[in-house]
């Protein structure tokens, strides 16, 4: 909280796109925030709250993340991009002391590891979260205590069809959380044989996760659970990009008060 007002200093990165603008409007709405800043690649210099149709608010678009973190004087950065672009962007803000909040999907691994590392020596926190749905959170909590009695589980995730990577990062997560509660088990027939390729989905620890990509789909997931002579299936809906946003305006403020990188909205609820 740099300013005076006390208010924590958000730059919202991808501030054009879906997500993007229910953020600019959640942390206009939030007491506890301010909008310091907004990028987008193409547009410069004007009001966010005129492209968004919000009315100008007096906060202009930037096109560099650096240059836009240093004049705003922010405390953090909200990414809602793409796989290709949120890596440098995370280490933009890193560079500049910025606290890193992603909600973009698709990273690896490696880059979690790194970030946190430069985290800690920097003595900053930063979030990723696969899923900002408090719901969702739910959902994955629920699935992972189920996989301990009904260890057959596979995975449908349902979204939009413009989304760029499969499966879904909240379908990358409900496996692990399950494999985390499971013996590994090889599930369907030893000799099954897929007729195409694909046709049983994406492996993970021997659970299956399938990805429906088709218009009208904003984010959905089935967890299908099977045992003797019973199903049970754990289901989220997210109806509009809305139901992210308490959980992103959760993470603002939380991250103010974290060292290293917290992944998973779960550890900041329970
Ligand atoms: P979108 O509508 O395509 O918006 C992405 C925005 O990022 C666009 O405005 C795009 O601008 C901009 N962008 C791309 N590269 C950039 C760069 N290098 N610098 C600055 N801005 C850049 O996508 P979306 O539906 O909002 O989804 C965004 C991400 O959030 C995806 O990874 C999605 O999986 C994820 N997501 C996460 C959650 C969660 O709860 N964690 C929920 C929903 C979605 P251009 O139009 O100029 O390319």
């Amino acid at each position: 909280m740099t300013e005076s007002n006390g208010k924590i200093r958000v730059v919202v990165v991808g501030a054009k796109g879906r997500m993007g603008r229910e953020v600019v409007k959640t942390v206009l709405n939030d007491p506890q925030l301010e909008l310091a800043g907004a990028v987008d690649r193409t547009l410069h210099q004007v009001d966010v709250g005129s492209v968004l149709g919000l009315g100008d608010i007096g906060v202009p678009f930037a096109n560099r993340l650096g240059e836009c973190l240093v004049q705003s004087n922010a405390d953090v950065m909200i990414d809602f991009t793409n796989p290709a672009a949120v890596r440098d962007n995370v280490y933009t803000a890193l560079e500049y002391g910025v606290r890193p909040v992603v909600g973009t999907t698709g990273m690896s691994q490696d880059d979690l590891l790194a970030w946190d590392r430069i985290l800690r020596e920097k003595g900053i926190g930063g979030i990723v979260a696969p899923n900002f749905a408090i719901g969702a959170i739910l959902m994955m909590k629920f699935a992972a205590m189920a996989a301990r009695y009904l260890p057959h589980v596979e995975i449908i995730e349902l979204h939009h069809d413009q989304k760029l990577d499969a499966p879904s990062g909240t379908a990358l997560k409900t496996a692990e959380m399950i494999a985390a509660e499971r013996q590994s088990v090889r599930q369907g027939h030893p000799d099954e044989e897929e007729k195409l390729a694909g046709a049983r989905g994406a492996d993970f620890d021997g659970m299956r996760i399938h990805s429906v990509r088709l218009p009208g789909y904003v984010a959905h997931q089935e967890v299908i659970f099977g045992g003797v002579g019973q199903t049970l299936t754990i289901r989220h809906d997210s109806i509009s990009r809305e139901s992210f946003m308490p959980g992103v305006a959760l993470a603002a403020k939380k991250v103010m008060e974290l060292t290293g990188l917290v992944y998973g909205l779960e550890h900041l609820m329970f």
